[in-house]
């Protein structure tokens, strides 16, 4: 196999498909039959606001902005009382042309254009919640489309590199290059250390493979130097699944 040719894409099986539990018809439409695409990866992820954010980046500012963190952060579907529900599956494709394949059967992003465009496609499955301000006016929608899938290539690398260490694809069906760490880094209060800060979390130590992109983002934040992507975005990955999140 000519891995070359191959592309990969990040699918997120998003609250509101398992709170309907539309999982395993996805899945099927999804299939390698349907696609041609492979599994890569996968994972149960209770999504934390700072995952929430980094994912959800390019829209931040927008009325709808914190309906968004709510929905993929399980909080719109699953209230407090069903707090322990809260997740989303986590998969990577692999496959030729998978993020046009994977988009064509996701479907437009509107659930209303996806019935009216595409019937037949996941998202027409979906619907549209209106928004309210504190006073009770609908400021804008909320839009439950089941599935993400990602745009394009540099949207796939991104966001794969937000939700997946290496190691939790198979070393073969890696995309991005990765590196081997050298040093030890910890993370605490939007800062990156070196060196044990109390109540630090340990992100890396010597020997982990990472990918490429992150350690250099880390080696610019330790050295102060304008870095090529926010801490967050590589302190995320490894915070996954670490804490009960309100
Ligand atoms: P897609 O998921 O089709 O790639 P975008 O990347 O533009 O779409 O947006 C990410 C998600 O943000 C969408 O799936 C949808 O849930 C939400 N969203 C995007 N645009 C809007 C909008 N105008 N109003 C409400 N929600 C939106
Ligand atoms: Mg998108």
């Amino acid at each position: 196999m000519d891995t070359n040719q191959l592309e990969q894409t990040l699918v997120l099986i998003k609250p509101d498909a398992l709170k309907n539990s539309v999982t395993g018809f996805i899945l099927s439409q999804l299939s390698e039959y349907h696609t041609g695409s492979r599994f890569a990866a996968a994972k149960i992820v209770n999504v934390n606001r700072m995952l929430a954010e980094e994912h959800y980046s390019e829209h931040k500012g927008k009325a709808f902005f914190e309906a968004l963190l709510d929905y993929i952060m399980g909080k719109a579907h699953y209230p407090d009382d069903n707090k322990w529900k809260r997740r989303v599956i986590a998969i990577v494709y692999l496959g030729q042309n998978t993020q046009k394949n994977i988009r064509r059967i996701a479907g437009p992003t509107n659930p209303h254009e996806a019935r009216d465009e595409q019937p037949g496609c996941l998202r027409a499955l979906g619907t549209v919640v209106p928004v309210f301000d504190a006073d009770g006016k609908i400021i804008d929608n909320r839009m439950d489309n089941l599935v993400h899938a990602s745009a394009s290539s540099e949207d796939a690398e991104r966001e794969i590199k937000l939700w997946f260490v290496p190691h939790d694809i198979p070393p073969l069906m890696r995309a991005y290059p990765t590196e081997i760490c050298q040093t030890h880094y910890y993370y605490k209060d939007a800062e990156v250390f070196e060196t044990y800060e109390p109540d630090s979390s340990l992100i890396l130590a010597p020997g982990d493979v990472a990918w490429e992109t992150d350690l250099k983002i880390l080696q610019q934040c330790i050295k102060n130097e304008p870095a090529n992507g926010t801490l967050n975005s590589v302190v995320v990955k490894y915070l996954i699944n670490k804490n009960v999140q309100d």
